[in-house]
């Protein structure tokens, strides 16, 4: 078995990690940066406190970052960068923040408007900004990977970008910064995290290191996740949370997502599902759907972690999401003949080919049938 394993983000982790943000800074020569966030955390003051903390090298905000970032948004952000001449970026908030900064940070460099790059197909460019990342939730692992998730509402895309360029330079994982996420929002991005495992250990494209890397985060996960959403003042298992976070990062940013993350993108762009909860809505289904076809990575991944076989695995899965509240079908939301069908195509998206079975047409209409 031949494999390559690349990592070039540098990571900071750590309680209190937030207040190496000047020393970054200047390590990356930066002098004019634009801080990229969310308006909850311009609400708060923390946009301005990071800005603080920079001694005057954060010169403008640009907080109205939403989740699921839509094209447009990642334009506002390229014209600061471009109107104020920054040399550096950083990008504190969740995955939605992470991403949109990240896209800028590369789009900045040319001419054509984020659209272009979404679904359009044209070469993302290879110069950009050097971006500091800040998650401030234990989710999506953006703060180490090539990848930015965009959304263009108006034609109703969503789906990743993924070049060199979008790699972070720094990724300061300061658990600290979660303690303010709720409860369901700390259910759906945990979950994110368990399926980046689970989907990066049975890619098509699975390699040891990340395997060992899945496993811990996985692990973590089933440890850790029901706590940090019942007592989300549990210092230990947000700190904990964070690791799984960016371990499992670390876990699929090679090996790519699969199934369960191309479904998720027809649940959250027609039903509205956040990102999370639309990956665990599929998980447990795909385990038993990989293991119902012979699949011996997913049986020796529920083995690595414990469970007796894959359905115990599946089952776990499955009563983990009712403990943290996420659903797990979509009966309220009584869709019609035309969504469903419209679910099952936009599931079609090129992560399933990196899903180990093959899944079929025919195996997502009846997945989905059984969510009816
Ligand atoms: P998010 O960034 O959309 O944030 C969800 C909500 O939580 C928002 O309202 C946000 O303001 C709030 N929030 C964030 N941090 C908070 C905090 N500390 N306290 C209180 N509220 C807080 O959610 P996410 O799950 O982190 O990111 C989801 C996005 O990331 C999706 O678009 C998804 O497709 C994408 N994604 C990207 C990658 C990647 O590799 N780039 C991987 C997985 C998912």
């Amino acid at each position: 078995m031949n494999w390559t394993y690349r990592q070039p983000v540098a990571i900071r982790f750590g309680n209190g990690a937030l207040t190496s943000l000047y020393d970054e800074i200047t390590a990356l020569g930066g002098r004019r940066g634009l801080l990229v966030t969310s308006p909850s955390f311009v609400k708060r003051g923390l946009a301005e406190r990071v800005r603080d903390m920079s001694h005057g090298l954060i010169g403008h905000v640009y907080g109205a970052v939403s989740p699921n970032p839509d094209v447009t948004e990642c334009d506002e952000c390229t014209e600061m960068l471009r109107r104020h001449g920054c040399d550096f970026v950083v990008a504190m908030g969740g995955g939605s923040v992470m991403d949109c900064a990240k896209a800028a940070a590369a789009f900045c460099t040319a001419d054509a408007p984020a659209a272009a790059y979404l679904g359009d197909g044209k070469p993302i460019p290879d110069a950009h900004l050097p971006l500091i990342a800040i998650p401030t939730t234990a989710g999506t692992g953006s703060e180490i990977t090539s990848v930015a998730v965009l959304s263009d509402h108006a034609r109703g895309i969503k789906a990743p970008l993924s070049a060199d360029s979008m790699y972070p330079a720094v990724a300061i994982v300061d658990p600290e910064l979660t303690y303010t996420v709720p409860p369901y929002v700390t259910a759906c991005t945990g979950f994110d995290v368990l399926c980046h495992a689970i989907e990066a250990y049975w890619s098509r494209r699975h390699q040891p290191v990340c395997d060992a890397l899945a496993v811990q985060a996985a692990g973590l996960v089933f440890e850790y996740l029901a706590a940090a959403c019942e007592n989300p003042s549990d210092h230990t298992a947000r700190e904990k949370m964070a690791e799984a976070s960016v371990t499992a990062g670390l876990a699929f940013a090679q090996p790519k997502t699969t199934s369960a993350h191309a479904c998720s993108y027809p649940l959250t762009n027609m039903l509205g599902i956040p990102h999370g909860e639309a990956c665990a809505l599929t998980i447990d289904r795909l385990v038993r759907l990989n293991s119902s076809r012979g699949d011996i990575r997913t049986a020796r991944l529920a083995g690595r972690l414990g469970f007796t076989d894959a359905g115990a695995l599946a089952d776990a899965i499955a009563d983990l999401r009712e403990r943290v509240g996420l659903r797990s079908d979509l009966r309220d939301l009584a869709i019609t003949d035309t969504q469903f069908e419209a679910l099952v195509e936009g599931s079609k998206h090129p992560n399933l080919l990196n899903n180990p079975v093959e899944v079929t047409d025919d195996d997502l209409r009846m997945m989905y049938a059984a969510m009816r």
